[in-house]
C-alpha cells in the first residue's frame, strides 16, 4: 500500500507562516481561499480587472487584489485558472513577480508536464490537487471533513517544498481524509487518461451507442433513456459505496451473470488496444500539443463537437423526462465542478 499522510504527519505552521495567494476564484479557487482563511493561513484573492468574481469574494471577508499585485505581495502563489489560461497569465503577471524563496503551487500538473509553465529555478513548484470539485473541497471543510488530495513536488529549491504542499493540504482540510504523494507526471497523465477513456470518454460513449442500438432495433426511447442512462446513477453509487463486488451483490443473479459474460464482449481486445493508444498519445504529448493548438486557434472543432453532442437526440428525450422529475435538477451539481484536476 503506498503511504497516506493525515493531520498527524503534517506541519501546520509550514503554510501558517506564508502569505499566500490564491489565483482565479471558481470551483477550486473559492474553496482554497476560504478553507485556508478559516485554517488561520494570510490569504489574498488575485483576481482579473472586472472579474464578476471579485464581489463574491469581498463579501466572504477575503482581500482581493488585481493578478500581478497578489502574485508579488506572495510567497506562495496557487494557480486556480482554467488550465488553459494559465501560461498567458504566468508569463504576464506571475513570472515577473516571482523571487527567490518564492512557492509556485498548481492543482493540475498539464501545464508543468507538458511544460507550457516553465519556473525560474530557486522557487519551489508543488501540486496539492483534490480528488474532488470545489463546492466538496468547501462544504466537507465546513462540516469538519475534507477531501483528499494528492501532492507531488517538481522543484524543491527550498528543500521543504513536500512539507510546504503537505501543510498546504492540511490547511484546506484534505489531511483530515488522507494525502498521497505523486508525481506531476502521474497525476496528469492518470488524470488525462481517466478522463477521456473511463470517467467522461468512456461513459458518454457507452451511454449513447447503448441509447442508439436500442432505438434503432425500435424500443421507445423513452425506454432507451431510462435503460441506458437515468439507471447508471444507481449502479454508480452502489460501485462507490462497496467495490464492483457490492454493486453485484445488490443486482439480481441474471444481470449479474449478462454482465460477468457480456461486459468483457463490449470492453474486447480492441476496445483495450485502443486504450492503450489514448494512452501513449497522452504520454507521448501529442493529446497536450493538439488540445493547445485548438485553444490557440479558436475551438472551432471543440465548440462544433460540443453542439452535436448537446443536439442529440438523447438529450432531447432526457430533457423532457427529466422535467417531470424536479428533485433531480434540484440536486444537480455546477457544470464546472466535474472537470479538470
Ligand atoms: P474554474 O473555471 O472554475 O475557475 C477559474 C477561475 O479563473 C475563475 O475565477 C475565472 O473567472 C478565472 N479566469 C478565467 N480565465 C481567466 C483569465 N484569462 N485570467 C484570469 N482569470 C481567469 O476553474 P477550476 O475548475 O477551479 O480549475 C482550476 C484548477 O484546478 C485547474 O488547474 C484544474 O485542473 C484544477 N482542478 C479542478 C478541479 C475541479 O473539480 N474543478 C479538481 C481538481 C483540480
Ligand atoms: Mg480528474
Amino acid at each position: 500500500m503506498a503511504k497516506l499522510f493525515y493531520e498527524k504527519d503534517v506541519d501546520p505552521a509550514l503554510i501558517a507562516a506564508r502569505k499566500v495567494a490564491i489565483l482565479g476564484y471558481g470551483s477550486q479557487g473559492h474553496a482554497h481561499a476560504l478553507n485556508l482563511r478559516d485554517s488561520g493561513v494570510d490569504v489574498r484573492v488575485g483576481l482579473r480587472q472586472g472579474s464578476s468574481s471579485a464581489d463574491k469574494a469581498r463579501s466572504e471577508g477575503l482581500r482581493v487584489l488585481p493578478l500581478d499585485e497578489a502574485a508579488a505581495e506572495a510567497d506562495l502563489i496557487m494557480i486556480l485558472l482554467p488550465d488553459t489560461e494559465q501560461k498567458a497569465v504566468f508569463e504576464s503577471s506571475i513570472g515577473p513577480n516571482l523571487r527567490e524563496g518564492d512557492a509556485l503551487f498548481f492543482a493540475h500538473g498539464f501545464n508543468i508536464r507538458f511544460e507550457q509553465i516553465t519556473p525560474p529555478a530557486g522557487v519551489d513548484v508543488a501540486m496539492v490537487a483534490p480528488k474532488g470539485p470545489g463546492h466538496l473541497v468547501r462544504r466537507t471543510y465546513t462540516e469538519g471533513g475534507g477531501v483528499p488530495a494528492l501532492v507531488a513536488v517538481a522543484q524543491d529549491a527550498s528543500g521543504k517544498a513536500k512539507q510546504i504542499a503537505l501543510s498546504y493540504a492540511h490547511g484546506i482540510g484534505a489531511a483530515r481524509a488522507g494525502v498521497l504523494e505523486t508525481t506531476f507526471e502521474e497525476e496528469t497523465e492518470t488524470d488525462l487518461f481517466g478522463e477521456q477513456v473511463v470517467l467522461c470518454g468512456g461513459l458518454t460513449a457507452l451511454v449513447t451507442a447503448g441509447y442508439e442500438t436500442l432505438v434503432n432495433a425500435g424500443y421507445q426511447p423513452e425506454s432507451a433513456y431510462f435503460e441506458c442512462l437515468h439507471e447508471l446513477k444507481l449502479i454508480v453509487d452502489l460501485m462507490y459505496e462497496g467495490g464492483i463486488t457490492g454493486m453485484r451483490f445488490s443486482i439480481s443473479d441474471t444481470a449479474e451473470y449478462g454482465d460477468l459474460t457480456r461486459g468483457p464482449r463490449v470492453i474486447n481486445a480492441a476496445v483495450r488496444q485502443e486504450m492503450g493508444r489514448i494512452l501513449e498519445e497522452i504520454r507521448s504529448g501529442h493529446f497536450a500539443e493538439e488540445w493547445v493548438a485548438e485553444n490557440r486557434t479558436g475551438r472551432k472543432r471543440f465548440s462544433e463537437l460540443r453542439s452535436a453532442g448537446a443536439s442529440h437526440p438523447i438529450e432531447k428525450v432526457g430533457a423532457e423526462l427529466r422535467a417531470m422529475m424536479p428533485w433531480i435538477s434540484a440536486g444537480r451539481a455546477r457544470p464546472q465542478d466535474v472537470s479538470g484536476g
